[in-house]
């Protein structure tokens, strides 16, 4: 199966936040889950006169790479609205073509993780207070975590099938 993905080029990325928003729009997510974030490198001084400030768009598991779009010849919703023209969307192999032709971007093949999975996010070692700064969070164990396959109809679930279950 052909892996899909997404390629930023962060040199020219603004940080207007538009591919967060218009995920968001894409797919209902409320507030407080996101299927692509917007961090913030910087600013700091490499030295005088020379500021090192990078806006680094990631996708979260809760991109599925708008499989719905995709699979009906469209692009995905971040990729349509990205203001500055720099996310491009298509086979990893094609994508990675473009890496070569200059630096500051980022290819991400996006691991989906279907949405009721992930209604509750505990953190994984919130019982041992000496670990709990830990930046790793994991889905609640009740839920069933299934990963989605891009690009096939037959994995293709929305969030009223999944709350159905
Ligand atoms: S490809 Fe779709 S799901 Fe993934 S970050 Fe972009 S808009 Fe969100
Ligand atoms: S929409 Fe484009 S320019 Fe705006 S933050 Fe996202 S990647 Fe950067």
């Amino acid at each position: 199966m052909t892996a899909f993905g997404l390629l930023i080029d962060y040199e020219y990325c603004s940080g207007c936040q538009s591919c967060e928003v218009s995920c968001k729009e894409e797919h209902g997510y409320p507030v407080g889950k996101w299927g692509i974030r917007v961090m913030d490198d910087g600013p700091w001084e490499i030295e005088p006169g020379h500021m090192n400030w990078n806006k680094v768009p990631i996708p979260t598991d809760l991109c599925d790479l708008c499989a719905g779009r995709t699979a009906k010849g469209r692009e995905p919703a971040c990729v349509h609205h990205c203001l500055a023209d720099v996310m491009k969307y298509g086979p990893v192999a094609e994508l990675a073509a473009f890496m070569e032709e200059k630096p500051k971007q980022v290819l991400f093949v996006p691991q989906y993780k279907p949405y009721e999975a992930r209604g509750a996010f505990v953190s994984a070692r919130k019982d041992d207070a000496s670990r709990r700064r830990a930046a790793a969070m994991e889905v609640d164990a009740n839920a069933q975590v299934e990963f989605a396959t891009h690009r096939d109809d037959s994995d293709v679930r929305n969030v009223e099938e999944l709350s159905e279950q």
